[in-house]
């Protein structure tokens, strides 16, 4: 199944229609792989502001697009049916956001720490900060 089918069975399943401004808001995403609220805005320059942020809102609760926290701002990018897990690094000098490699071996071990609390782990987010090669 391609990205489009995975989008459009979301939206169907849940009884929402497939409009233009939703399709656009997708594409952008798809894409860009990640950005900020600002540049999908911009990105999605044929649709409103307030129909972006709705639709950000919607596709949200749907898990077609994730927040990802970079500091007190956050990116958008794509749910987790869309791509691999993976992880981010965000650069605190010039805001870059690095998409790290998938490791099992660290999926695992996450597992396995929240199972020795009795803790079934459904997602989890890791926020990591530091200089990409640019700004070393
Ligand atoms: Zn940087
Ligand atoms: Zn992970």
């Amino acid at each position: 199944m391609n990205s489009q089918n995975i989008f459009e069975n979301a939206l169907k399943q849940n009884h929402i229609s497939l409009t233009k401004p939703r399709q656009a808001v997708f594409d952008a995403l798809q894409h860009h792989k990640s950005l900020s609220m600002a540049e999908l805005v911009s990105a999605c320059s044929d649709v409103d502001r307030a129909s972006v942020y709705r639709t950000t809102d919607t596709f949200e609760k749907l898990g077609i697009i994730m927040r990802i926290p970079t500091g007190w701002k956050y990116r958008l990018e794509l749910g987790e049916a869309f791509h691999e897990h993976h992880h981010h690094a965000t650069c605190s000098s010039c805001g870059a956001s690095i998409a790290l490699p998938e490791d099992p071996a660290l999926e695992r071990r996450l597992q396995d720490l929240a199972h020795r609390r009795n803790f079934t782990l459904t997602s989890h987010q890791i926020e990591l900060t530091g200089l990409c090669e640019t700004c070393q």
